[in-house]
C-alpha cells in the first residue's frame, strides 16, 4: 500500500498524534509512505508531480488540514487515489480555519453542509466517499486502524457523517470512569477533580458526541474525561464552539440534553437521582 500524506491549513496536530501511535512500527511494516511531511527526506513537490504524471500509484491519500475551495491540486490527487482519508476535523469539516473564512472547507463537508472541496457525490476509485477520521486531533489508533483495514482489503462502513462506524458508533460517554457520577448527578468541585461528572456544569459533551475516546484510550492510558477535562465534542461537525468549559443552561436545565433523552425524562430522573445518590459517591477526593 502506497500512502501519500498531504498537509494544508493545519497545526500539524494529526501528524503529532499519529507519531504517538503505539502500533506505528507495525503500521510502517505494512504500508509505505510515498511522502509524509515529518517522515520523508525528499520534497513533497517531486513526489506529487510523479503521482500526477502517473509514475507513482497512490493507494490511500491522507489529507491533514482544511483546504481552500479552489484547491485543484488536492482535487486531482483525490481523483487519482483509490481511497481518500480526511485526517482530523479540519480536513473533515473545516474546523477552526473555516470558522471565519468562506473560502475554506473540508474535503467533503463545510461544517454540516455536505459538498466541501470535492462535492457531495464524490466517490474515490475504490468506491468510497471521503473517509472522515474526525477529531482535534484524530486519535492515532483510529487513523492507523482505517489504514490497516484498507490495506487488508476491508472497506470501513461509514456513518452519516462519513466516519468509520468501527470508531464512531458509540458516544464518548461510553466507558468514561465517571458514569456512576453522571447517573447520580454528582458534580465535581473543580476541574481536574478525580470524582464527579463534568456534564452538569463544566460543558462535557460526552453524551452528545460520537467517539471511542473512552474505549480506545489515548496512549493506552487516558482520555480527557478520565483526566478531569470535559469532552469538547471535537469529532462532531460543529466543532469548535464557544464556552468549552461551561454547560449552557435554561431554567436550571442543560440547554442540550444527552442524545435520545427527553426533557421530561431528564427532569424526572435527575431530580430523583440527586436525592438518592449513594453516600460513598459523595466522598471528597
Ligand atoms: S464526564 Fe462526560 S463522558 Fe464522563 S460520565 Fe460525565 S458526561 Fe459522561
Amino acid at each position: 500500500m502506497n500512502i501519500l500524506w498531504i498537509q494544508r491549513l493545519s497545526c500539524c496536530g494529526n501528524t503529532h498524534s499519529l507519531l504517538n501511535c503505539e502500533t506505528f512500527d507495525s503500521l510502517l511494516r505494512e504500508v509505505s509512505f510515498l511522502f509524509h511531511p515529518s517522515l520523508s527526506a525528499e520534497g513533497e513537490e517531486e513526489v506529487v508531480e510523479d503521482v500526477l504524471k502517473g509514475k507513482l500509484k497512490v493507494d490511500i491519500l491522507l489529507v491533514e488540514g482544511a483546504v481552500k475551495v479552489d484547491d485543484e491540486r488536492i482535487k486531482e490527487l483525490c481523483r487519482m487515489a483509490d481511497y481518500v482519508m480526511a485526517v482530523g476535523s479540519c480536513a473533515s469539516y473545516g474546523n477552526i480555519p473555516a470558522l471565519k473564512d468562506d473560502s475554506v472547507c473540508g474535503l467533503q463537508y463545510r461544517f454540516k453542509e455536505k459538498g466541501g472541496l470535492l462535492g457531495s457525490d464524490f466517490v474515490s476509485k475504490g468506491g468510497l466517499p471521503v473517509i472522515n477520521v474526525s477529531g482535534c486531533p484524530a486519535h492515532p489508533e483510529w487513523t492507523a486502524g482505517v489504514i490497516r483495514s484498507l490495506s487488508r482489503g476491508i472497506k470501513p462502513e461509514l456513518d452519516s457523517w462519513g466516519r468509520p462506524k468501527e470508531f464512531y458508533s458509540s458516544l464518548t460517554h461510553w466507558g468514561c470512569t465517571r458514569n456512576e457520577y453522571f447517573e447520580w448527578k454528582i458534580e465535581p468541585e473543580s476541574l481536574g477533580s478525580k470524582k464527579g461528572c463534568l456534564f452538569y456544569n463544566y460543558g462535557c459533551r460526552g453524551p452528545l458526541t460520537y467517539s471511542s475516546c473512552n474505549v480506545i484510550l489515548w496512549n493506552g492510558v487516558n482520555s480527557k474525561t478520565r483526566a478531569g477535562t470535559p469532552c469538547f465534542g471535537c469529532t462532531e461537525f460543529d466543532f469548535p464552539r464557544a464556552g468549552l468549559f461551561e454547560t449552557k443552561q435554561f431554567a436550571g436545565l442543560p440547554a442540550e440534553l444527552p442524545i435520545g433523552v427527553s426533557k421530561r425524562g431528564y427532569i424526572m430522573l435527575s431530580g430523583i437521582a440527586k436525592v438518592f445518590a449513594p453516600e460513598r459517591l459523595k466522598l471528597e477526593d
